[in-house]
């Protein structure tokens, strides 16, 4: 009997451990500074004649493969202006209301274009105090004045209330007439448009039709932004190009309704397990509403996972689960993947559908950002590296002398905090820090910093385009020796 029960006892067991792929697996995976790249004869004279441009997604090109993180410390709209400004994009953060959101998207998107379509304008009849209200919501400097048939009455401009005190006096009385106003039609060009500008000494040329009625507005500062940032992303019309994050629960249908109808050229799917059913059902929910939208899916850090989301629908996969400056995944949880490792998997399968990979998460120096694009990315997504800088969301604060700011995981305790029922934070467990990060100054001078190490590096490589260097990493593993003898070493750093 013993024996019958122990047999029967070994019986199941084994078949417990067949009906389990039996032997766990183990494999070898690399982070950016486990490896150099290897470098390789180069035939070109300059190393700014590097061409960065590249594939943000399938329907979306950049002239700098740098993408601002969705973090409330990284990304609202004036990072988003300044990513777009310098050729890359920002992604705007989904821990706010819809309506912040999208009053987020709206200033990208309201900052320049070639002519403003629907220019906000104002009745005769409101006060300096309403003007005022008006102006600082929308971020602007100058109201058209018009009739309820959007007819054409005058301009008033944060100029002509400067020295009054908020007051209930009626614009009318304060505003340049329609007489005093040179204005342009539909088909005026941006060469005679900036002629009469620079002519009458104006920052706005108001377009009208026949009756004279407002059909849209060319202002001297989009010209200028035209002329000052000639590799800016942007899109037909000439507005710059943004991105913004929603979720898969709950809000993120309503989100992502509100987001597009906001003008969002991009959407991102952001959640930190990607490779699941929830990402899934709501990939496939957003692409059947806009198939004509982009859609960034992730995080994934596996080819099946890839694989998975660019047949649900997926426009581009951002890669990375753990290697965050502020994630606490990998030590949470046990799971994640070395970042370069998965970069160069998931890429694999990436490619074989056309479909850009994101970098997301680990990249600490330009070098990162090169061996990131030579392992298969097309873009890399950073936080920190963006999160100290004037641009960023949140103010510089003092700390032994020294300027830092904030920067904090989407998945830390503080940020779920602001979310979460309250009553219930016990149960919340992060998978995120809070920190504080030097503070670096202006974005343009970090963002430089990175494009010219990335030069340097695709110069390494024997490369003078993005699309040789991308996939095309001639990688060779280090030991910590190798580690250290690449840093500055045996000498002490003045700064
Ligand atoms: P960084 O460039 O190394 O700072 O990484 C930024 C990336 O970290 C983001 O784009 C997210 O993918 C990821 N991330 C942001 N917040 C969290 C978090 O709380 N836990 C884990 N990963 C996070």
């Amino acid at each position: 009997m013993l024996h019958f029960s122990v047999a029967l006892f070994s019986l199941s067991l084994l078949s417990f451990f067949t009906s389990i792929d039996s032997t766990p697996r183990i494999t070898l995976g690399f982070s950016y500074n486990d490896v150099l790249l290897t470098p390789k004869h180069s035939s070109a004279n300059s190393r700014s004649d590097a061409d960065t441009s590249t594939k943000l997604s399938k329907r979306i090109y950049l002239s700098t493969p740098i993408v601002s993180a969705n973090m409330d410390t990284v990304t609202e709209s004036r990072m988003a202006i300044a990513m777009a400004q310098c050729g890359g994009i920002g992604i705007i953060h989904r821990f706010n209301s819809i309506e912040e959101q999208v009053g987020q998207v709206e200033k990208v998107k309201r900052f320049r274009s070639a002519v403003i379509a629907s220019p906000i304008t104002i009745s005769p009849e409101a006060t300096v105090c309403q003007a005022r209200q008006l102006m600082r919501e929308k971020n602007i400097t100058g109201l058209l004045v018009t009739d309820s048939n959007k007819k054409l009455l005058g301009i008033f401009t944060s100029r002509d209330m400067r020295f009054l005190p908020d007051s209930e006096t009626p614009i009318k009385a304060l505003m340049t007439k329609r007489e005093d106003i040179a204005t342009g039609n539909k088909d005026i060009s941006i060469a005679k448009a900036k002629e009469l500008l620079m002519k009458h000494r104006v920052e706005k040329l108001p377009l009208v039709d026949e009756n004279d009625c407002i059909i849209g507005l060319i202002t001297s500062k989009d010209i200028y932004h035209r002329a000052e940032y000639p590799h800016a992303s942007t899109d037909s019309q000439d507005r710059l190009l943004v991105g913004a994050a929603i979720g898969v629960k709950e809000d993120s249908i309503d989100r992502a309704k509100a987001l597009v109808s906001a003008g969002a050229d991009v959407l991102v799917i952001d959640i930190a397990h990607g490779d699941s059913d929830l990402e899934v059902n709501t990939l496939k929910q957003i692409k059947s509403l806009f198939p004509d939208v982009d859609v960034i899916a992730g995080n994934v850090c596996t080819p099946e996972g890839t694989q998975r989301l660019i047949e649900a629908g997926a426009d581009a996969i951002k890669v990375g689960v753990g290697p965050g400056s502020i994630c606490t995944t990998r030590i949470v949880s046990g799971s994640g993947y070395p970042q370069l490792s998965a970069v160069i998997n998931c890429t694999h399968v990436a490619d074989a559908y056309g479909i850009p990979v994101i970098a997301d998460g680990g990249i600490q120096t330009s070098g990162d950002i090169t061996k990131a694009i030579a392992a298969g990315a097309s873009t890399v997504m950073l936080g920190s590296l963006l999160a100290g800088t004037d641009e960023s969301p949140g103010t510089p604060f003092l700390k032994n002398g020294k300027k830092f700011k904030v920067i904090r995981g989407m998945a830390s305790f503080g940020t779920n905090l602001k979310r979460a029922d309250t009553t219930k934070k016990e149960a919340y467990v992060p998978e995120g820090v809070e920190a504080i990060i030097p503070y670096k100054g202006s974005m343009a001078e970090t963002v430089h910093q990175l494009i010219g190490g990335l030069y340097s590096g695709m110069s390494y490589c024997g490369v003078s385009t993005l699309s040789e260097l991308r996939g095309n990493g001639d990688f060779v593993q280090i030991t910590a020796a190798g580690m250290r003898e690449s840093r500055a070493h045996d000498v002490q750093e003045m700064a």
